[in-house]
């Protein structure tokens, strides 16, 4: 037999091994098509996860200056040179000269400078009209003003010893939309869901009791203050 003679049927069942390899391709489709989940099949809506809705937070506040310890309080304070006890409007944060001081709560910079007795300062507005001052700084973070929004733990400047201060450390004030002082202890650390939840009346409050502060270097400013009134002895 010639070659040409036995061509169609090659060609025949080379037909039939691809119409037989279609047939496999379409009912390994349809299997597949099959075992796919019909919308009907889809399980009811209650038995789907549903994340619980974010925890509402008004206002959340941080320490400026985290594994720093308060060491003076807020309350009633006389200072060496003074002759009578004197709120002492916020808390000092005892740091090292340079130490990172953050934005204790999300708000906006209200101002950003010197400041007298406050030394170089940043305060910000937060919700709530509350606000955040934090004084004798060393330096404030460059380009910082007045206008720009902060996030809560953004550096805003460094520790220092400018203005009234005995040495470096953060003086750190929480103040109401009243310009009120507020103890810092009834917020730092804490979060609050809404406006009412602001222990604003609680924070205020002043006890009585005046304490005597201990001051290891006297400012500059307040030795012959002390001089005139005999409390220390100057070389002249
Ligand atoms: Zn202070």
């Amino acid at each position: 037999m010639s070659e040409t003679a036995i061509a169609p049927e090659g060609g025949l069942q080379r037909l039939g091994v691809m119409l037989f390899g279609a047939v496999l391709a379409l009912s390994a489709i349809t299997l597949a098509h099959a075992a796919l989940p019909r919308p009907e099949a889809r399980p009811e809506p209650e038995a789907t996860f549903t994340p619980p809705p974010p925890a509402r937070v008004f206002v959340a506040f941080q320490s400026p200056l985290p594994n720093h310890m308060i060491n003076s309080p807020f309350g009633l304070r006389q200072m060496p040179w003074e002759t009578h006890g004197r709120l002492h409007a916020g808390v000092d944060i005892a740091a090292p000269f340079g130490e990172p001081v953050l934005a204790a709560a999300d708000g906006v910079v209200s101002r950003a400078g010197l400041w007298p007795g406050y030394g170089r300062m940043v305060e910000i507005t937060h919700a709530g009209g509350l606000v955040t001052r934090y004084a004798h700084l060393g330096a404030v973070v460059p380009g910082l003003r007045r206008g720009h929004r902060l996030k809560a733990g953004t550096p805003l400047g460094e520790v220092g010893s400018t203005g009234v201060s005995s040495g470096p450390h953060l003086h750190f004030e929480i103040r109401d939309r009243d310009d009120r002082p507020l103890n810092p202890l009834y917020f730092l650390g804490r979060r609050f869901a809404q406006a009412d939840d602001l222990p604003l009346d609680a924070a205020a409050q002043v006890s009585p009791r005046v304490r005597m502060a201990q001051v290891s270097n006297i400012p500059e400013s307040k030795r012959s203050l002390m001089a005139a009134r005999g409390l220390i002895e100057t070389g002249d």
